[in-house]
C-alpha cells in the first residue's frame, strides 16, 4: 500500500538540533504549507518545546489555533486584508508587517495590550527584494509602531544562506545588523531582531538574534549545499513507501512504459510498483534515481534503479539487483526515507526536498511511526 509514514520523534529530534546550534534563541518553528507536506495535526505535538511556529497563510494560523497550539503564531506575509488583520487579532496571531497598507491597518486598529497581535514582526528588505520595506521606510514604519504601542521584532530573509560564500549573504547580514542598531538607538533598546532561516541558522552561528526560522532542517533534510544530515545529525521525519504488484522479465532489446523511453540492453528482471506522480513522486528523474526493495522474510534491503518513465500509478525497477529466492511481490519499496534520502530523491529530479514534500498528494494513506 503507498504510505507516508510521519515521524514526530525524528521531528523532535531535529528541534533539539536547531536548539543546539542556536542555545540564545527562540524558535519559530516553520509549519507553512501543511508543514511542509507532512501534515500539521501531526507536526504539532512534536514541537512542543518550540517558542513558536510559522505560517504562509491566515487558513494554516487558524487551523493551527483550532489543533490547540496556544504558543506564539506568527503570519510570515502578514495580514491580506484589513478584516484579516481583525481576525488576527481576534485569533492572538503575530503578523508581518512588510509594506504601507499593513501598517495603515495596524495603525488604524490597535489590538489590546495584552493581544499577541501587539507584537509585530517588522519585515526589512535586504536584498531578497520580495518583501519588505527598505531602511527609510523601515525606521519610519518602526517609529509609528512603536508610538501606537507595539512590540517589534525587525525581521528579514536570506536569497543565499544554503551557499555560506555567496557574496549577498554578508550584505544582508550587515544591512540588517545596521538597521537594528540604529532602531535600537533611536526608538527602544527593546526591539528584537530575527533573521535566520535553517540555513542561516546552520551558517551563521554569530547572527542567530532573538528569534531563528528553521523549516526544513525540522524536517530532517539538509538545509545548506556543503553538509549533509548525516554530518547535521538529523532524522528524515518522513517515510514515502509502496508496494510490488507484479513480476516481469524484459527480453533484450524491449522497452518498457510510456514513450518506450527505456530499453533492455539485456534480459532484465522487472517490477512493477503501485506509486507514481499521483502520489507525488516526481514524473521525471535522472537515470540514477532508485528505491529501496525491501524483502519482507529477511528484512534486506535491495537497491533498485527506476526505469522507464514514472506514470500517474506506477513505476517500474531493475530488480536485478535483488538475488532470484528473495520474496519480491507484494514487498514494500522504499521511495525516500533513509535510503535514498529526500535530498537524493531531489538532486536527481532536478528540485529540492522542499518541494518534493510539499507536492505529496493525498493519495497515500498517513500513519505515524
Ligand atoms: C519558509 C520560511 C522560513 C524557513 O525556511 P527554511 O529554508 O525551510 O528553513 C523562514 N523564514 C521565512 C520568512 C519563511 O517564509
Amino acid at each position: 500500500m503507498r504510505t507516508i509514514t510521519i515521524k514526530p520523534k525524528a521531528i523532535t529530534h531535529n528541534l533539539n538540533q536547531v536548539k543546539k546550534l542556536a542555545p540564545q534563541s527562540k524558535v519559530l518553528a516553520m509549519v507553512k504549507s501543511n508543514a511542509y507536506g507532512h501534515g500539521v495535526a501531526a507536526v504539532l505535538p512534536a514541537l512542543t518545546q518550540a517558542d513558536g511556529i510559522g505560517v504562509a497563510t491566515f487558513t494554516e494560523a487558524l487551523e493551527a489555533r483550532q489543533l490547540g497550539w496556544n504558543k506564539t503564531i506568527g503570519l510570515v506575509e502578514g495580514a491580506f486584508t484589513a478584516d484579516e488583520w481583525q481576525q488576527a487579532i481576534e485569533h492572538d496571531i503575530s503578523c508581518v508587517i512588510h509594506h504601507v497598507p499593513q501598517l495603515t491597518w495596524a495603525l488604524d486598529n490597535i489590538p489590546p495590550v495584552e493581544s499577541a497581535t501587539r507584537v509585530v514582526w517588522l519585515k526589512y528588505n535586504t536584498g531578497m527584494n520580495r518583501l519588505g520595506f527598505n531602511a527609510e521606510g523601515v525606521m519610519a514604519a518602526a517609529k509609528r509602531l512603536h508610538e501606537a504601542g507595539y512590540q517589534l521584532i525587525l525581521t528579514t530573509h536570506f536569497a543565499n544562506a544554503d551557499n555560506r560564500d555567496h557574496p549577498l549573504n554578508a550584505l544582508q547580514i550587515q544591512r540588517f545588523t545596521d538597521v537594528l542598531n540604529a532602531l535600537r538607538e533611536s526608538i527602544s533598546a527593546d526591539i528584537k531582531g530575527s533573521l535566520c532561516n535553517s540555513a542561516g541558522t546552520v551558517n551563521f552561528s554569530e547572527h542567530h538574534h532573538d528569534w531563528v526560522r528553521p523549516g526544513i532542517i525540522l524536517y530532517g533534510s539538509s538545509p545548506v549545499i556543503d553538509k549533509s544530515v548525516q554530518e547535521l545529525d538529523l532524522q528524515p521525519a518522513m517515510s514515502f513507501s509502496a508496494q510490488i504488484i507484479a513480476l516481469q522479465t524484459v527480453n533484450a532489446n524491449d522497452a518498457i512504459g510510456y514513450g518506450s523511453r527505456w530499453v533492455a540492453q539485456q534480459d532484465t528482471r522487472t517490477a512493477l510498483v503501485s506509486v507514481g506522480y499521483g502520489d507525488g513522486y516526481p514524473r521525471v528523474v535522472s537515470d540514477d534515481a532508485y528505491v529501496s526493495v525491501i524483502d519482507s522474510t529477511n528484512n534486506q534491503s535491495y537497491r533498485c534503479a527506476v526505469i522507464g518513465r514514472v506514470a500517474m500509478d506506477m513505476i517500474v525497477i531493475d530488480v536485478s539487483t535483488v538475488p532470484e529466492d528473495a520474496h519480491l511481490l507484494d514487498s514494500q519499496v522504499l521511495l525516500w526515507g533513509d535510503a535514498p534520502h529526500i535530498d537524493e530523491v531531489a538532486v536527481h529530479a532536478d528540485t529540492i526536498s522542499y518541494e518534493l514534500l510539499c507536492r505529496v498528494t493525498m493519495r497515500p494513506r498517513r500513519i505515524q511511526a
